[in-house]
């Protein structure tokens, strides 16, 4: 599932390609997403010129110059295409036509989403309304730490909360976990300061380390490709089950634990 990295390569990507230019027309191919598409979508957003796009946590917004927009979610699956001329494929939900290119919405398990917002409210959405602080945000400190984490749920868990910070998922948690040497079982009430400057300063690092590697899950774009995806190989326990532990010990495995549904990787050794 993209996660905040791969969100911000997918805006740098749009921006580099589309701010500035005017959408012509659009088509729907198949409207059944997380939220259907309205079918009056390109009534709403025919002729109008993308001003910004921008991203918050997982979310990207279109902001055009009237500064109505769209909310986009890729969900588990979504992801764009740009392509000179029509050639849809299985899976194509989407279909925003520019002077010389088409921008292409797929999403094969259908969890993303797209909706029209008037100006003002895309903030105030359900969707954004409570969502928490930018990791990079100058709001995501220690104090901000220390004041929402006294609580008697896990650190896994805690990040993972999008409205105690945006943008985090499974992969990126244990990597920062591991990064910071945090148990992801810890209980938050019982992280020490130090810890908790670790996994801020950690959270910051391993984000930052990832946009430069182009994220980690990204596929299928239709051009620069080469640039993409590249975290993957950077990843010291995401998907490292049994894998012996790099930093500690050549015979400590990485464990793959269970948390709120969801698999977290980490060193049992040198993770506390
Ligand atoms: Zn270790």
């Amino acid at each position: 599932m993209p996660e905040l990295p791969e969100v911000e390569v997918v805006k740098n990507f749009l921006s580099s390609n589309f701010n500035g230019k005017r959408i012509q027309k659009t088509k729907i191919i198949n409207k059944k997403l997380r939220y259907e598409i309205k079918s009056n979508i390109a009534k709403k957003i025919i002729n109008l010129i993308i001003k910004k796009i921008y991203r918050k946590g997982k979310y990207l917004i279109l902001l055009f110059e009237n500064n109505y927009s769209l909310l986009i979610h890729l969900g588990m699956t979504g992801y764009f295409r740009v392509l000179s001329k029509e050639h849809f494929i299985k899976h194509d939900h989407l279909i925003f036509y520019f002077k010389s290119k088409l921008l292409i919405y797929n999403d094969i398990r259908k969890f993303g989403f797209i909706k029209f917002y008037k100006p003002e409210e895309v903030l105030n959405s359900s969707h954004l309304e409570k969502i928490g602080p930018e990791p990079f945000s100058k709001k995501y400190n220690f104090h901000y730490f220390k004041l929402n984490s006294n609580k008697t749920t896990n650190i896994k868990n805690l990040l993972m909360n999008q409205n105690f910070v945006a943008g985090l998922g499974n992969i990126y948690c244990s990597e920062i976990l591991f990064d910071a040497r945090v148990n992801p079982n810890k209980i938050c009430k019982n992280l020490d300061n130090t810890q908790i400057k670790k996994i801020i300063r950690s959270t910051k690092k391993i984000l930052l380390k990832a946009i430069k590697f182009g994220g980690t899950t990204i596929k299928n774009f239709a051009v620069s490709e080469e640039k993409i995806g590249y975290f993957k190989n950077e990843l010291k326990v995401y998907g490292k089950e049994n894998i012996n532990c790099i930093r500690c010990s050549k015979i400590i495995k990485i464990k793959k634990i269970i948390q709120n549904g969801r698999s977290t990787f980490y060193c049992s050794n040198c993770q506390k």
